[in-house]
């Protein structure tokens, strides 16, 4: 809808739903020009921590100039290398330190805009030389400027730590690395221009979070006002700003419903589900964090079937140490000792970047520098991460995956470091669960493809939907625009989890699934007959699904994946499998 002009009337905005229930409150508006990041005010109190800040960033640019001057002396010649003394020497020149320094101690800038403004003075007088050189110096002095922004660590965070009260977040998009900064308890729900449904942020605010968001909304971010009213229906997918009395009421009265379903329940027996002739399968979770582990067990869960160990990477300028992740995957497998958890290994790249990623941007992230290539191309994080998550395996029954693979040279790859890892803990004396299996993710088109091939060097699999749909599919997981072609339901998906699954069994392999297809009531019925061994999802929904297992036999299951797999349209799929959910349920007075 377009805007009205006119600030109290209300206006409906309709997006697409990224989590369920109705949330109402004041907008915080997070804006987030491409600029914002590089002009920024700062306190009088953080003037040394930014001095610091700057001070580093140039000497490490020094250093990197150095290298790249002795590599051009080596390859090229020493003429050449005498190109970047001259960088150098703008570096340290004392006109560009002394302005920067004092606009961010006088003026209170922040270090990205100080050096931007110190090193304009170079670049001004530069460019207003008639001589072809010397011009031509004043684009290697922008060049410098990128160096130290670089240099400078990741974009500092757009105010998000300063949400004071709680508030509607409305912003034109928000990374996981965003949202994690946020003040969980004064967020009441989120609004964004941009973004899909099985985007990670989206995944988080449903799964981790538990509150309202609308995605996709197009303008929202920009006719907003800070402040403004605004109710957010995360479960019909729309936002009204503005609202007015009567539609306060009546989203009021389904909000009351939502703090009454959202109170603490008793612990659930932890068991795996059951199919009406006794069939069994794991029925686990999804978690980002060992906070999520209250309600893991609450729901009853019998595992953790994906534990995301992104978050822990995320929103920070250093790694986490060895130490540090050993206590947080000992936490997990401990709380769910004798229940299994699966610790996928780091999947960034796409849309949870590391600094270094942030700032070297890559056309198509999601094609990109992620998963299982960035840990085989960092293999000091990867060992890291691998020795903690062993020395944790001690204390519980911990499994270990890996995200994105898409060749059996990945994962020879990946096995040759963790045998190597392993000797390792060995000769330390350090305690591990020798047994611990290593298996792989299948969520690109090729590994569903070689999933044969994969199974010899895998002891399990995970299938993860999330990403199986949109490169099956070529359709961005997190892109509004082509949200309607992102359809887990889609015949190629369905042929692909079918042949996965008929694969590991005959290899002898366990195969669950991890994707948020495993939350769908609507893909129950189909995932159970085709076979998973477990179904592995967000804890909330848990109850549900085990009901809908509960519902029908594995003959029946069986008999339903099969029909499924001869349509040849997702909606004839959906229109299929919902009669057959319905008819169950009320068979089973469900
Ligand atoms: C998936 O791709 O289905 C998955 C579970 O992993 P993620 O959503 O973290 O990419
Ligand atoms: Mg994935």
């Amino acid at each position: 809808m377009a805007p009205t002009g006119k600030g109290s009337q209300p206006m409906i905005l309709e997006g697409i739903s990224a989590s369920p229930e109705v949330v109402s409150g004041k907008v915080f508006l997070v804006k987030m020009a491409p600029d914002d990041f590089l002009r920024r005010r700062i306190e009088p109190e953080d003037v040394d921590t930014e001095i610091a800040r700057l001070r580093k960033a140039l000497a490490r640019t020094r250093e990197e100039l150095e290298n790249l001057q002795q590599k051009l002396a080596q390859d090229f010649g020493q003429d050449h290398a005498k190109i970047i003394e001259a960088d150098i020497m703008i570096l340290e020149d004392p006109i560009v330190l002394n302005e920067t320094e004092r606009r961010v101690t006088e003026e209170r800038q922040n270090a990205e805009w100080a050096f931007y403004g110190g090193i304009s003075k170079v670049v001004d007088a530069l460019e207003t030389i008639q001589d072809d050189y010397l011009r031509h110096r004043s684009t290697d002095v922008k060049d410098i400027w990128r160096r130290v922004l670089r240099h400078l660590g990741p974009p500092a965070e757009k105010g998000l730590r300063k949400i004071a009260e709680p508030a509607v977040v409305v912003a034109p998009d928000l990374s996981l690395a965003e949202l994690a900064q946020m003040p969980k308890d004064n967020v009441l729900a989120i609004a964004t221009d941009r973004g899909g449904r099985y985007s990670h942020t989206a995944i988080a605010c449903r799964e981790k979070w538990q509150i309202p968001a609308v995605v996709g909304l197009g303008t929202v971010s920009r006719v907003v006002r800070d402040g403004e009213a605004i109710i957010v229906d995360g479960s019909r997918g729309v936002v009204i700003i503005n609202p007015t009395p009567e539609q306060i009421d009546q989203y009021g009265a389904q909000e009351r419903k939502m703090v009454a379903r959202a109170a603490p329940r008793p612990a659930a027996e932890r068991r795996p589900a059951v199919t009406t002739d006794g069939h069994q399968l794991d029925l686990s979770a999804n978690i980002e964090s060992v906070d999520e582990l209250d309600l893991v067990i609450s729901q009853g869960a019998n595992g953790v079937g994906l534990y995301r160990t992104e978050l822990m990477f995320l929103g920070r300028t250093d790694l986490p140490g060895e130490e540090e992740q050993y206590k947080t995957y000992r936490q997990v497998a401990e709380r769910l000792r004798p229940d299994y958890a699966v610790v996928r290994t780091v999947d960034l790249g796409g849309d949870k970047l590391l600094p270094e990623q942030e700032q070297r941007p890559e056309d198509n992230p999601f094609l990109g520098w992620r998963g299982v290539r960035l840990s085989l191309a960092r293999p000091e994080i990867f060992r890291q991460q691998l020795r903690a998550i062993l020395r944790a395996s001690a204390h519980g029954t911990l499994k270990i995956m890996l995200p994105m693979v898409s060749g059996v040279e990945e994962m020879r790859q990946a096995r040759a470091i963790f045998e190597d890892v392993k000797d390792g803990l060995k000769r330390e004396g350090q305690p591990f669960d020798e047994n611990c299996p290593l298996g792989a993710m299948i969520e690109t088109p090729a590994a569903a493809t070689i999933a044969d091939f994969l199974a010899e060097e895998s002891d399990f699999f995970s299938v993860g939907s999330n990403d199986l749909v949109q490169y099956a599919l070529a359709a961005d997981r997190g892109n509004e625009r082509v949200a309607h072609l992102y359809e887990p339901m889609h015949p190629a998906v369905l042929r692909m989890m079918k042949s996965v699954v008929d694969t590991a069994k005959a290899k002898g392999r366990w195969v669950g699934i991890c994707g948020e297809m495993g939350g769908d009531p609507l893909a129950t019925f189909v995932l159970v007959g085709m076979g998973y061994d477990e179904i592995s999802t967000n804890p909330i929904i848990l109850p549900e699904i085990r009901s809908i297992i509960g519902a029908v036999s594995f003959a029946e299951a069986q008999q339903i994946a099969r029909a499924s797999l001869e349509f040849r349209t997702s909606d004839e799929v959906r229109g299929y499998v919902r009669e057959n959910l319905i008819a169950r349920l009320r068979e089973g007075g469900g």
